[in-house]
């Protein structure tokens, strides 16, 4: 269904990528669980001959994706670090990407430990400062920008529409992995970049019952190229795992603002507590760069760090303690986790060539993903875990 361009974000959510399936009008799109297609003469066929290369819930999905993100098109895969790796394809052995140092622990490991064996070379810079990026710029050339915004896990940000400005002069491609905010949020082709990237694990799934990714641009040409690697590479998501994520997206809008409203209810009470030393959250006026978050992002989102006077054994005993806050890895599904970043997420990032990249990872940092449950009870449940600590 093409949707028109003034609909609203919940709407296109609900209703793109989705057509009544041409042989039965089922309203939901079928799980087309096959591997290959009839073809009725030779290379004769409906538009797909082997579900690598597509497949018709794949398509709906990549085009509710495409639209979610107010771009031309959107690609699949079977995992968000697989999309990364895919964009990543684009660049050959010799150049340059300029990344921020504080990214997810697996893209880290991935640009560290696999990437740069080919030869890419990454130049680890702090992406919060505008300056320190134009400054990487305009040091040698470069293919490719590399923004998390907000990062995982300490939540800073970066001026997407300052650095894509620059960028774009340079004739440097910007990516930026939207999985914090998701596209109910932040729209980062609208602000200048070239490519979004999202684990669709997270919000965009939303249900914490499928691992995937995504990739949307608008060029024709570079999708082009990346649909080829997406065949050629075959990093796809199945067909169920399409479906369960489509199923997710129709609800993001209204699940984003819950997760919004109870960030900030959790939020401020931490800020409050006396336990608390520092919480970080986009939402919060104590936030750093709480100006841009307000005028990059239509909500300061469902993620909130914090550490506590007690430091990393206040951190693990707190993490043990709580109730609907569930102890484990990953984020933006319905239902509240909390996790320690240090040893968990983003062990990756503790070693030496982290450090020497710039991340820092306090250990007694404590991550939640703030579901959707009712903020009075989150609350409740942090203020008996936070007892006496
Ligand atoms: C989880 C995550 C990824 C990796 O996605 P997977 O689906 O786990 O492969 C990439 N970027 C960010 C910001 C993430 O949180």
């Amino acid at each position: 269904m093409t949707t028109p361009a003034n609909d609203h974000f919940e709407t296109i959510a609900v209703h793109a990528g989705v057509q009544p399936d041409p042989a039965t009008g089922a309203i939901m799109t079928p799980i087309y669980q096959t591997s290959t297609f009839v073809q009725t003469d030779i290379n004769e066929h409906k538009g797909y001959d082997y579900s690598r290369a597509g497949n018709p819930t794949r398509s709906a999905l990549e085009e509710a994706l495409a639209a979610l993100e107010g771009g031309r098109f959107g690609l699949s895969f079977s995992s968000g670090m697989a999309a990364i790796d895919t964009l990543l394809r684009l660049v050959k052995p010799g150049e340059r990407v300029i990344c921020g140092n504080d990214l997810y622990g697996g893209t880290f490991r991935l640009f560290d430990k696999v990437l740069s064996d080919y030869g890419i070379v990454f130049d680890y810079v702090d992406t919060a400062d505008t300056n320190a990026v134009r400054a990487a710029l305009a040091a040698g050339p470069a293919r490719l920008v590399w923004l998390e915004t907000p990062t995982n896990p300490t939540l800073r940000l970066t001026d997407i529409a300052a650095i894509s400005e620059t960028a774009r002069a340079a004739g440097v491609w910007v990516a930026v992995d939207n999985t914090f905010a998701s596209p109910a949020l932040q729209r980062p082709l609208a602000l200048g970049a070239d490519f979004v990237v999202h684990s669709t694990t997270k919000y965009l799934g939303g249900h914490s019952d499928v691992v995937g990714g995504a990739i949307m641009m608008n060029d024709e040409d570079t999708y082009e190229r990346l649909k080829f690697l997406q065949k050629s590479v075959g990093a796809v998501s199945g067909p169920m795992d399409c479906f369960l994520t489509l199923r997710g997206i129709k609800t993001l809008g209204i699940r984003m603002r819950a997760h919004c409203d109870n960030g900030l209810a959790v939020a401020r009470f931490l800020e409050d507590h006396p336990a608390v030393e520092r919480v970080i959250y986009p939402g919060l006026e104590s936030h750093p760069q709480h100006e841009l978050a307000r005028r990059q992002m239509a909500g300061p989102g469902g993620m909130v760090s914090f550490q506590l006077r007690g430091g990393e054994a206040a951190a693990r005993t707190v993490a043990l303690r709580t109730r609907l806050f569930t102890l484990a890895e990953s984020l933006g599904g319905v239902e509240s986790l909390i996790e320690l970043p240090a040893a968990m997420t983003h062990a990756s990032v503790a070693g030496p060539e982290a450090a020497a990249a710039g991340f820092a990872v306090d250990p007694g940092l404590v991550r939640l993903s703030v579901g959707i449950e009712h903020p009075d009870d989150l609350v409740a449940d942090l203020r008996q875990a936070l007892a006496g600590v």
